[in-house]
C-alpha cells in the first residue's frame, strides 16, 4: 500500500517535472508576467498566507499552495498552478517536514532557481515523532503563537533579503504583529491557567506544540494517519472517562467519525476546531477557549 502509493506520487512528481518546464520555457519566450511590482510569495498553508500579508502589505503578492479545506498531508498541486510559481520571489515553506513540502519543495525549487527558499522553521526546536502520524519531526509548529513568531521573523528576513528597499516597512509590520502574537500568547496562558486544563483529546494530533508550550497532554484518536480500531477506540473511552474529558476534538478537514462515537460513550459533544484556518489569531484565540472549556482537568 505504502510503495504503491509512492510509485504513484512518484509517477505524479514526473509529470508535474514535465508540465514546470513546459510552462518554465514558455514562459522564458513570451508568456505574459503579471508584473504589478510585488513581490510574489508563495506558501504552503492559509496562516502562512496570513503571516506573509502582514508583513509585506501591500509590497507581496501570495500563492497559496495548499488551498483551504484541502490537507497539507496528502494534497497534490494540480498543474494550473505550475505558470504563477515561475513567478515566485520567495517560497517560505513550513519547513518542519509536513508531506506537501517533503514530496514538492525540491521540485519547485529546482524549477525555479532564482526564488528564495525561507525556511520558516528555522530556529524552532522541532518535536521528533519516531511514531504516529507523522514520523521524523511533527510539522504542525505554526499552531503556537510561540512557533508563528519564528514564522514570522523567518519571513521578514526572507522579504528584506528579496526586497531591501521596503526593509524599514516589512520591519515595522513584522514589529506590530509579533506583538499581537504576545499578546494572544499571555491570553492563551491565562485562559488555560484559569480553566485548570491539563489534557485535550483531539482527532488529528496538530497540537503538539500548542501543548509543549502551553503545559498540556495532546491525546490524539487518529492513529498513523488512519482512524483508530475498535480496540484503540475502547482504549480512547476509558482514557477520556480517566482524564475527565468532556469534548472531543475534531476538524473541518477530517472525518469526525471516531471522534462522534468516542463522544457519545462519555456523554461529551464534539467540537470542531480548525489547524489551517487562515484568520490565525481569531482562530487561536477562539481554540484556546474551546480546549480551556472542553479540555480534562
Ligand atoms: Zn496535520
Amino acid at each position: 500500500m505504502r510503495s504503491q502509493r509512492k510509485d504513484v506520487v512518484a509517477h505524479r512528481a514526473l509529470v508535474f517535472v514535465i508540465l514546470l518546464l513546459v510552462a518554465f520555457t514558455a514562459g522564458c519566450t513570451g508568456i505574459e508576467r503579471q508584473d504589478d511590482g510585488k513581490i510574489v510569495v508563495a506558501v504552503t498553508i492559509p496562516p502562512e498566507q496570513e503571516f506573509v500579508e502582514r508583513v509585506g502589505g501591500d509590497h507581496v503578492r501570495v500563492i497559496l499552495l495548499v488551498p483551504p479545506g484541502a490537507d497539507p498531508h496528502t494534497y497534490e498541486p494540480p498543474p494550473g498552478i505550475i505558470a504563477d510559481l515561475a513567478e515566485a520571489d520567495i517560497y517560505a515553506s513550513v519547513g518542519s517536514g509536513i508531506e506537501f513540502e517533503l514530496i514538492w519543495k525540491d521540485k519547485i525549487a529546482a524549477m525555479n532557481p532564482g526564488m528564495l527558499v525561507v525556511d520558516c522553521s528555522r530556529g524552532i526546536d522541532l518535536i521528533s515523532t519516531g511514531e504516529g502520524g507523522h514520523p521524523g519531526t511533527d510539522p504542525h509548529v505554526w499552531l503556537s503563537p510561540g512557533g508563528a513568531k519564528v514564522m514570522v521573523e523567518n519571513i521578514c528576513q526572507g522579504l528584506i533579503e528579496v526586497d531591501p528597499e521596503n526593509a524599514e516597512t516589512y520591519r515595522r509590520n513584522a514589529d506590530a504583529y509579533l506583538d499581537e502574537l504576545d499578546a494572544l500568547d499571555r491570553e492563551i496562558a491565562g485562559a488555560l491557567a484559569a480553566s485548570g486544563v491539563e489534557r485535550i483529546m483531539v482527532y488529528h494530533p496538530s497540537w503538539a506544540y500548542f501543548a509543549r508550550d502551553y503545559g498540556l497532554e495532546q491525546i490524539p484518536i487518529e492513529s498513523e494517519g488512519k482512524e483508530p480500531s475498535p480496540r484503540g477506540i475502547e482504549h480512547l473511552i476509558t482514557q477520556a472517562k480517566e482524564g475527565r474529558i468532556r469534548v472531543v476534538f475534531a476538524s473541518p478537514e477530517y472525518s469526525t467519525r471516531s471522534a462522534e462515537v468516542i463522544a457519545s460513550e462519555i456523554n461529551g459533544t464534539v467540537v470542531l476546531v480548525s489547524p489551517l484556518a487562515k484568520d490565525y489569531l481569531a482562530n487561536m484565540r477562539h481554540v484556546a477557549t474551546a480546549f480551556a472549556v472542553g479540555g480534562g482537568s
